[in-house]
Order: structure tokens, then sequence, then C-alpha cells
């Protein structure tokens, strides 16, 4: 399999849809954690922590990424942090905290053009990341 910056690399930034597309309408399968009318989230494939979900906003409205955001997406972009929150309490993260991660364009590492927050806890991280 692909490291996480080749497949990066690789990703070609675009509208099409993506295989979050297909977790969203349940055609293939995802360990889903929380789920309501605007939010899905689903645990990471290839965790890079104990805990490691993904949360997506399930219309993506032209978010392929954070930096496509504009005034009119600032609702579910507030929704999916406050989500994000109840997923980590969910997951027994407020305690000792965790971290959240947005990942844009190939710099970015970003390899799913469908705008995700990275969830990740359950051990110490470090900084600066790679
Ligand atoms: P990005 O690199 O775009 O920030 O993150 C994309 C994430 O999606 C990666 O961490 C990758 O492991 C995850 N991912 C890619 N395909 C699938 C999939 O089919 N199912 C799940 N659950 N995660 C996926």
């Amino acid at each position: 399999m692909a490291s996480e910056k080749e497949a990066a690399l690789l990703a070609v930034p675009s509208d099409s849809p993506t295989i979050f597309d297909k977790i969203i309408n349940k055609e293939i399968p995802a360990d889903i954690v929380f789920e309501d009318d605007k939010v899905l989230a689903f645990r990471d494939i290839n965790p890079q922590a104990p805990v490691h979900i993904l949360l997506i906003p399930k219309v993506r409205d032209g978010l392929t990424g954070l930096s496509k955001a504009e005034e009119k997406n600032c609702d579910v972009l507030g929704r999916l942090l406050y989500t994000a929150k109840l997923v980590a309490k969910q997951e027994g993260l407020l305690e000792n905290g965790f971290r959240l991660v947005i990942n844009d364009g190939p710099n970015g590492c970003q390899s799913v053009y469908h705008l995700h927050l990275h969830l990740l806890g359950g051990r110490q991280m470090n900084w600066p990341p790679g």
C-alpha cells in the first residue's frame, strides 16, 4: 500500500465523488461511530493512533478541502468541530487530550478531496508534526 504521503502526492484535487461518498451512501462498509443529518464520523482504515476517526460533512457542498471554504459553509464547519468534541468524549479522550488535523492540498498531504477532520488520540502526540 502506498504511504499516506505517496497517496497524497498522487491524488488529483477535484470535484469528483470520492471514496467518502460511498461511505456516506453505505455502498462500502465503515466503522461508523457517529452520524446525524449533517456529519458522519468513522474510524480511519489506516489508523495513526489508538483512536483515529474521520469526521466529514455528509453534503460536501464544494468543500473538497478547507481551502475552498466560503461563508455559507460556516455552520457545517462549526458543527464538525463541535461533533469532534462529542466524539472525543464518546471515545474517552477528554481527560488526557487529543488532536484534530485538517490536511489541505498536496503540501498538507491531503489524499481524499472531501473535507475531513482527523481526530487522533489515545497516545502522546509529538510536535512539530512531520
Ligand atoms: P487525508 O490524507 O486526505 O487527510 O486523509 C484521508 C484519510 O482517509 C487517510 O487517513 C486514509 O487512511 C483514510 N481512508 C482512505 N480510504 C478510506 C476508506 O475506504 N475507509 C476509511 N475508513 N478510511 C479511508
